[in-house]
């Protein structure tokens, strides 16, 4: 027997094998069941989802004599074994006229084909004419077919194709019952192939399905003719690897590792994937789309895990990865991709190009620099410099933020790993000259151009307001300008409580250090919260946290359970780190829980103190003699939610 390709051997037969066209399928069976037919339909949509393919069938069902002779006997179910179905099958039935206008736009010849509609259909119930492409045809020759279509000849039915029902006349459009197409997402296609396969008795890999599923680009003949060539290639099997060879395309798995490392933070690990990458030689700038396509799915996955498609296979995959990137980080990767993407042309070579791109990705994460390679630097600290109080700070700083870059590895699950880092880290000292000597290079890489990484870093970086007026014992109120024109001065400044911790403050006093060595309850969070440090998306959930216990080793913080969808690795990790740092060393677990109503979160609390401070400033503002003044002599009303305290 000889071989018969996959496209033909399966080409869908009755509406019931179609793939994926339920929505045109079940009101075609409908309207044959019902016995409602209408003279011309059009089907719209791209190449090779079975616009000629449903023609065909529904010719069948218009012409199938399984049930008898006459008119009433048209099925939804064509039977495959009449004479009419069998004829149509084989491409050989007379009254089925298929025309392919992309060849055939002359007027003359669309005249002489629609001179033979008026006569009767010589074999079959209804002469069929299936215009595929019907686009293509010339302005004169859609006047001939606008003619046969206003005044249709029983027994006559028009079945147009098109991949561009734009380019149709109204007039033509608006005689059709028209149904679009479906495109073939990579999951059908790739459910059709591993059905065809296992019928066929042919080993194959998912993964190779979903590669060739892609290449398809939504077209089900596409992947079939694809699959086809596959079997030919791997010499009667559909393996990953071979298929990944024929069509040329990256191996997904090379892309998942580069993100791997971007999530490790490991610019040696990014630049090793590059190597392996480069030994497929592979067009780089492609590399780039697609890691820019799968930042984009991580974003999903973070933002609306459900609606993740699995278009490699590789869903579990990604909705891990997305638990170890932050969003922001997501958000700056993707632009800088984007970027990267654009400048490419520009770089000396696209391999260069992509090795910087995803190097920049690193640099100029909100979170910090990984540390570069340390190499000696030929100032040395004076002990003048050392012993000076001001350089204190400096030198603590720089070895903390190289603590907190450091790649995110399960080893620093230790607690008291960073801390001996800190100690012990050599770049402290050498460092310390290093960052005040106006020759060397700033250790900290300048804000790249684009805006949305400013907000990201000012996010990440200050402090919430809240934090600055808490510390601040001064508050100048004020009003909107549209209510009072005068700017108002302070009033008397009101007592407020004393608060120790300010927002940059990093040492910890000693006394600190004994009162978390006994237990750290929830008075202790909240008087040590405000000087954490701590950016962004992790400040927000630790701020809706509450001690639960802390057995010493352990500490265990209630999160709002509405908040629940922030609860992340990366996050629970920073905050223990921050702890560590303020002296708490704990290993730190977060789990959602309906809060004790007794106990106020960091940012109820904060909450709470903004709408005092909010009555306090109103109160003032009525009192103010200027204001008292303006609301006699002018009728003025205070419009309280435009108050603001400043600070
Ligand atoms: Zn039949």
């Amino acid at each position: 027997m000889s071989y018969q390709v996959l496209a033909r051997k399966w080409r869908p037969r009755t509406f019931h094998e179609l793939v994926g066209q339920e929505h045109v399928q079940r009101a075609l069976v409908n309207a044959l069941d019902q016995g409602r037919l209408h003279h011309a339909y059009l089907f719209t949509g791209t190449r090779g989802v079975g616009k000629t393919t449903l023609a065909r069938i529904l010719a069948k069902c218009l012409n199938c004599t399984s049930k008898g002779d006459d008119d009433s006997a048209v099925t939804s179910t064509p039977c495959g074994q009449c004479q009419s179905c069998r004829a149509i099958d084989d491409g050989r039935f007379v009254d089925l006229i298929e025309v392919d206008a992309a060849s055939r736009t002359k007027v003359e010849d669309t005249r002489e084909l629609l001179d033979n509609v008026q006569y009767a259909p010589t074999q079959g119930r209804y002469k069929v004419y299936l215009i595929d492409e019907v686009h293509m045809l010339s302005s004169h020759s859609f006047n001939a077919l606008l003619k046969t279509l206003e005044e249709p000849p029983p027994h006559v039915k028009f079945l147009l194709a098109t991949t561009d029902p734009q380019k149709l006349p109204v007039t033509v459009l608006s005689r059709c019952l028209q149904f679009t197409l479906k495109n073939m997402p990579p999951e059908r296609i790739v459910g059709h192939l591993s059905h065809v396969l296992e019928a066929e008795k042919v080993a194959f890999d998912e993964s190779a399905l979903w590669l060739l599923g892609k290449a398809a680009d939504g077209s089900m003949r596409d992947a079939m003719s694809l699959t086809d060539q596959a079997i030919a290639f791997g010499q009667g099997e559909v393996r990953h690897r071979d298929v990944a060879a024929m069509l040329g395309t990256l191996d997904h798995r090379h892309l998942l590792a580069l993100v791997e490392a971007l999530a490790d933070v490991d610019a040696a690990r990014v630049l090793a994937e590059i190597v392996n990458l480069a030994e497929q030689g592979p067009d780089f700038a492609g590399v780039l789309d697609d890691l820019v396509g799968v930042l984009h799915r991580l974003a999903v996955a973070q933002m609306v895990p459900d609606a993740l498609d699995n278009g490699h296979g590789d869903r579990d995959t990604l909705l891990a990865l997305a638990a170890r990137f932050t969003a922001e980080d997501i958000q700056l990767y993707y632009q800088i991709g984007l970027q990267g993407r654009g400048d490419m042309e520009h770089a000396p070579d696209a391999r260069t190009a992509l090795e910087m791109t995803l190097l920049r990705m690193l640099a100029f994460r909100p979170q910090g620099v990984p540390k570069p390679a340390q190499t000696p630097l030929p100032l040395k600290a004076t002990p003048e410099r050392e012993s000076a109080g001001e350089a204190v700070a400096p030198a603590d700083t720089a070895a903390t933020s190289s603590a907190e870059s450091r790649p995110e590895s399960p080893s620093e699950d230790d607690a008291s790993e960073p801390h001996s880092m800190r100690e012990n880290a050599p770049w402290a000292v050498e460092e310390r000259p290093a960052s005040e000597t106006p020759a060397a290079p700033q250790p900290t890489p300048e804000p790249p151009p684009w805006e949305p990484r400013e907000e990201t870093r000012a996010s990440e970086m200050a402090p919430p307001p809240w934090v600055e007026m808490e510390s601040e014992p001064e508050a100048e109120v004020s009003t909107a300008g549209a209510v009072v024109e005068k700017p108002q001065s302070a009033p008397p400044p009101e007592p407020r409580e004393r608060n120790d911790h300010t927002a940059g403050a990093t040492e910890v006093s000693p006394d600190e250090v004994s009162l978390h060595q006994g237990e750290f309850d929830h008075a202790s969070w909240l008087e040590l919260f405000d000087s954490l440090k701590l950016g962004g998306l992790t400040r927000n959930l630790a701020a809706h946290c509450v001690v639960d216990r802390d057995d010493g080793s352990a500490l265990h913080l209630r999160l709002d359970p509405s908040q629940a969808a922030m609860n992340a690795e990366v996050h629970v990790e920073r905050i223990q780190k921050a702890l560590t740092e303020a002296g708490v060393e704990r290993r730190l677990s977060i789990v959602e829980g309906e809060l004790p109503t007794e106990y106020e979160t960091p940012k109820a609390r904060a909450d709470r103190k903004a709408a005092e401070r909010h009555a306090q400033a109103v109160e003032a503002l009525q009192e103010d003699p200027h204001i008292q003044k303006l609301q006699q002599a002018f009728g003025a009303r205070l419009l309280e939610n435009t108050v603001t305290s400043q600070n």
